[in-house]
């Protein structure tokens, strides 16, 4: 089998309401990247990315020379040709490299009557459980969804998802406002969800210092973890000598190099693997498969997929041993998806593994032009700006938090959802 074509379509997919993180905010929506890849088999195999516009997919379409007669069976040759860990210092493909290695696996699978998970060894476990991913969100003058701030709102949508999704563990995205504040609602969290398991994540927005006081103010709580309070390895070192809370990290240790410093330094505990920056679905497997070495835990990181990148989750957390936690998951706030069928079902905190081969997904083109159309109406946003703050910068550490008593409305005339 060989690649004939290969093509990206941005897409833009609306979310539930706004969601505030300490660099800034997803105003609204995600911006994506489906990429799909054609063969003279007449099979098409599925991607995804996130970002999106015109330099994404003319990153895609410049693989072309590399890809064109390439067998999608040979990933490991694939890696070399696309991630070249030499001369990727000046290219970082890494997450061009993770999209089309998506779409090979799932040609590669479907060519074969076998499911992604099968070419990392088959399936240990077909619910993969999933934690409420909860944020402070600004309200959208549309739906009237959103706008949580205080300890109480922010408890009133943990039990509205774990009412419909099922979750029994359940992840704070804090950072938005000054560390006390996040004390004080994650403490709320941990009250009202005695049983089940609890974790902080405020994007790094902290110093060391301030991490080590806040862990100790929440160290009595059934916490899962303590994920990002600080940036860096020797800033999450630090911070492992003084607080009694396994420590977690999705940015810190994105790469081979990185995972041998921090197993080396002992200087985290659980590593949140994420399919796409970590270079793809093997990439993030062997990385497990490191950790499980060292008998470390290994989680399954968001960042902000719809139904195709899910997959990818899906068949990595159906692989890995040492999943020892439940994953995590931006899916329940997406409005919809751009695959057959609509979104993925949680059953009680979980999802099924897709059952068919490659990555057991296929795209609705319906839905890929409805959305591809709304990407074109609205265009893209910054990631790292807030929407209602629109001179704030994060400077960090010790940064200028948002007011809570500032409301939380989402300015009117930012495009959000729909131009109207
Ligand atoms: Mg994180």
């Amino acid at each position: 089998m060989k690649i004939t074509d290969l093509r990206a379509t941005t897409v833009t997919m609306p979310l539930e309401a706004p969601l505030r993180h300490s660099n800034g905010a997803h105003w609204g929506r995600f911006v994506r990247t489906i990429v799909e890849i054609e063969t003279d088999e007449g099979l098409t195999g599925l991607g995804e990315m996130g970002g999106g516009g015109q330099s994404a997919e003319a990153a895609i379409a410049g693989l072309k020379p590399y890809l064109l007669g390439h067998d999608p069976l040979q990933f490991e040759q694939l890696r070399w040709k696309i991630m070249n860990p030499v001369g990727s210092l000046y290219n970082n493909r890494t997450q061009l490299h993770a999209a089309i290695e998506f779409a090979c696996m799932d040609v590669a699978g479907k060519k074969l009557g076998i499911r992604a998970c099968d070419f990392l060894g088959g399936a240990i476990r077909e619910e993969i459980p999933f934690a409420s991913y909860i944020f402070y969100r600004y309200r959208d003058p549309d739906t009237g969804l959103g706008g949580e701030t205080t300890p109480d709102e922010i408890v009133a949508q943990a039990r509205d998802l774990a009412a419909r999704y099922g979750f029994r563990s359940h992840k704070l995205k804090g950072g938005v406002f000054a560390p006390d504040h996040d004390v004080e609602v994650f403490r709320a969290l941990g009250a009202a969800f005695p049983k089940d398991g609890i974790r902080l994540d405020p994007n790094s927005a902290w110093s060391v210092e301030e991490s080590i006081r806040v862990g100790k103010a929440i160290e009595d709580l059934n916490n899962d973890y303590f994920e990002d309070p600080c940036w860096g390895l020797e800033g999450m070192r630090r911070l492992r000598r003084s607080v009694n809370i396994p420590t977690a990290t999705n940015t810190v240790v994105i790469n081979f190099e990185q995972l041998a410093a921090c197993i080396r330094l002992e200087a985290i505990d659980v590593i949140l693997l994420d399919t796409t920056f970590w270079g793809g679905l093997r990439q993030a497997h062997k990385a497990g498969q490191v950790l499980e070495t060292f008998q470390m835990s290994a989680c399954v990181h968001s960042s902000g997929e719809l139904g195709i990148q899910l997959a990818t989750m899906l068949h990595l957390g159906a692989a890995l041993p040492n999943l020892n936690f439940a994953a995590d998951a931006h899916y329940h706030h997406l409005a919809d998806d751009v695959i057959k069928g609509g979104k993925m079902q949680y059953v009680d905190g979980g999802i099924a593994l897709p059952k068919g081969p490659g990555l057991g997904v296929e795209l609705d083109r319906d839905k890929l032009a409805e959305y591809a159309e709304l990407y074109r109406e609205l265009g893209g946003y910054a990631y790292d700006r807030d929407p209602g703050r629109p001179d704030w910068y994060a400077v960090m550490p010790e940064r200028n938090y948002a007011d809570p008593a500032a409301g939380a409305d989402m300015p009117l005339g930012v495009p959000r959802r729909r131009s109207n």
